[in-house]
């Protein structure tokens, strides 16, 4: 009876394996759909190197439309795709790249299965690295992926485009907000449009002119412009007229969150000029107090750690007119929470108080205040929520700093639409 045993399992180890075994590496290297032709390990390159090709459905596809395609060449030959690491080791595809002659897009290479067009990587590669660009560090991503940082800015934007494809964005804006962004140093700007309904960017774009933002009402069409009921932005004229233009309709009105911005810049320089002043005549521990409350200071009040609270009361006893600054900023923070009949009392109490405190920042940061009151008024009547304009604004501005060294305002955008647009692709396989 032993003997016929071994006869048996031996029979399974020649025959079925070798179906069984590939299928289970093409799970492995997620690529289920194709052929797995052999697979190596490339001793050079430290990486298990599979060879595949694509089914027979998906052979000779135009890598832009997929559309079915004559031949043209072979292309450059056998190309190679990063896929993502088997336990520690990394992993290419090997296959041919021919070309194929598409009636709308010419001579262009095939289309595989397992990567985007005109990639070096592989899908399952590219979705992860983008669901841990808006997860974790620059650093982080570099390493763990073992990729420079441009060429994540790549990789993003071709995530990022492929999702926009899919979805309509633009439908079903109501209320929005546009703001102007700025990024390397300073010296570069962004528009943005956010959905204040769903808090997500819809729209980014270089620039911050007339002819940008023309661009994004132009995309939107004349139906869907009609279709907003309110538009928020800073007290830029040149925001106010192409909104004009294309939506005589909708309200405009300020951005609550520019409003609070331009408090705490006449915070800031009150508590410069304070400092300043306690370094000439010699108080060096009153300037180093200052110094150390400069982000206490800043902070919304709910935020402050018991340390950052104890700074802010030692203020009033060193700074009377700080003290009173900081109270105005809070002051002016607490028009847009309370918002609607109250909120418009609150702002009338803060004029009164802000144009007779003595203070020259805020007494001009009143003039500002009353020439806008009226779109402040707007905001306040409509409604629109502060901590959801101030938490997209904050986030985008955090990603103008992370997205330093893309070298290209496309992967900056690609960047903010992958975090704050609702397209970030989860992770392979889940
Ligand atoms: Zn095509």
């Amino acid at each position: 009876m032993a003997p016929a045993r071994i006869r048996l399992s031996r029979s399974v180890l020649e025959e079925v394996p070798n179906v069984r075994m590939k299928s289970v590496w093409r799970r492995l290297l997620g690529v289920e759909g194709a052929v797995l032709e052999g697979l190596k390990f490339d001793e050079e390159a430290g990486a298990v190197v599979a060879s595949v090709r694509p089914a027979r459905r998906d052979r000779q596809r135009c890598g832009r439309c997929s559309r079915r395609s004559g031949r043209y060449d072979s292309g450059e030959g056998r190309r190679r795709w990063r896929g993502l690491d088997l336990g520690s080791i990394p992993v290419y595809l090997e296959a041919e790249a021919p070309r194929v002659n598409c009636i709308e897009h010419g001579v262009t290479v095939t289309a595989v299965p397992w990567a985007r067009h005109d990639s070096r990587f592989t899908q399952a590669f590219e979705d992860q690295t983008a669901w841990l660009v808006t997860r974790t560090s620059r650093s982080a991503v570099s390493e763990l992926m073992r990729v420079a940082w441009r060429t994540v800015g790549g990789i993003i934007t071709r995530v990022v485009q492929e999702a926009e494809a899919a979805v309509d964005r633009l439908s079903g804006l109501r209320r929005i907000g546009i703001d102007e962004i700025s990024y390397r140093k300073g010296h570069k700007y962004l528009i943005v449009v956010v959905d204040h309904d769903q808090g997500r960017l819809v729209w980014a774009t270089p620039g911050r002119d007339e002819a940008a933002l023309s661009r994004f009402f132009e995309a939107l069409g004349p139906r869907r412009c009609a279709r907003l009921e309110l538009i928020s932005a800073d007290a830029a004229h040149w925001i106010a007229s192409v909104v004009k233009r294309y939506c005589p309709q909708a309200r405009l009105c300020l951005d609550p969150f520019h409003v609070v911005a331009w408090a705490t810049e006449a915070l800031d320089q009150v508590r410069r000029q304070v400092w300043n002043t306690a370094r000439r005549r010699g108080h060096y521990d009153i300037a180093r107090e200052l110094k150390g409350a400069r982000f206490a200071l800043w902070k919304n009040p709910e935020n402050l750690t018991r340390r950052q609270e104890g700074k802010i009361a030692s203020i009033r006893y060193l700074n009377e007119p700080l003290f009173r600054a900081y109270l105005l900023k809070e002051q002016l923070r607490l028009v847009f929470k309370k918002a609607g009949s109250l909120g418009k009392q609150i702002l009338g109490e803060w004029l009164q108080w802000a144009r007779r405190c003595r203070i020259r920042p805020f007494v001009t940061l009143a003039r500002t205040i009353s020439r806008h009151r009226v779109d402040i008024e707007t905001t306040l009547d409509l409604g629109l929520s502060n901590a959801l304009v101030e938490s997209v604004n904050t986030k985008i501005r955090l990603l103008t700093r992370i997205a330093f060294g893309f070298h290209s305002a496309q992967a900056l955008i690609s960047l903010t639409t992958l975090a704050l647009g609702g397209l970030c692709p989860p992770l392979p396989g889940r």
